[in-house]
């Protein structure tokens, strides 16, 4: 390893060492990651986001992130990278939703909407901060689709191996794993 790549690595386990696990919430039985500690670091933010985008450089033409914390990552991602971002929200919050796409949750179902602000061919950055069962992203992805953009990639912050979400994903770049 080169000093930068051992200062890289070490910005990187800082910065995962930020995400708190908070024991049954929001329900019994669930460990959450909160990154909201890591999101107050400036320096663990700028790490963080340049890992998520680094894979993808070039390749892009917007990020879309997924409500409500892949907005955060998306709109640091969106001006690190120099590009827009297009978000994906939860059902009834946008104005004049273009396309809708419903999945299974554990207990009963969500639905997803975004606008019709990509040119046809558009390449997409999907960005979301956890990856858990994979029913979320492979939403987004398919809402990209229908709408006529095209995703070249998706990124999270942490993949929770165990919930096999790349099952369903395909393709994920995850900055952190845990098992
Ligand atoms: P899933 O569709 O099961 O992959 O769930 C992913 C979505 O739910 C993401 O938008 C996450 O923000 C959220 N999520 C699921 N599980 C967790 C968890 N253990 N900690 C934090 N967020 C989670």
């Amino acid at each position: 390893m080169t000093d930068a790549e051992l200062a890289r690595a070490e910005r990187l386990a800082r910065a995962e060492r930020m995400i708190r696990s908070i024991p049954d919430y929001p329900e019994p039985g669930v460990l959450f990651r909160d990154i909201t500690p890591l999101l107050a670091d400036a320096a663990a933010l700028r790490t963080v986001v340049e890992a998520m985008i680094a894979p993808f450089e070039g390749r892009f033409d917007v990020v879309a992130g997924v409500e409500a914390r892949g907005f955060l990552l998306a709109g640091a991602a969106a001006i690190a990278a120099g590009v827009g971002l297009v978000p994906i929200r939860k059902q009834g919050k946008l104005p004049r939703p273009a396309a809708a796409v419903s999945y299974d949750l554990e207990y009963g179902s969500a639905t997803i909407e975004a606008h019709d602000d990509m040119p046809v061919g558009c390449r997409v950055l999907l960005l979301d901060d956890v990856l858990a069962t994979g029913g979320t992203l492979r939403a987004a992805h398919e809402l990209v689709d229908r709408l006529g953009a095209r995703v070249v990639g998706t990124a999270v912050l942490m993949e929770l191996e165990a919930l096999g979400g790349r099952a369903l994903v395909g393709d994920v770049h995850a900055v952190f794993r845990v098992s």
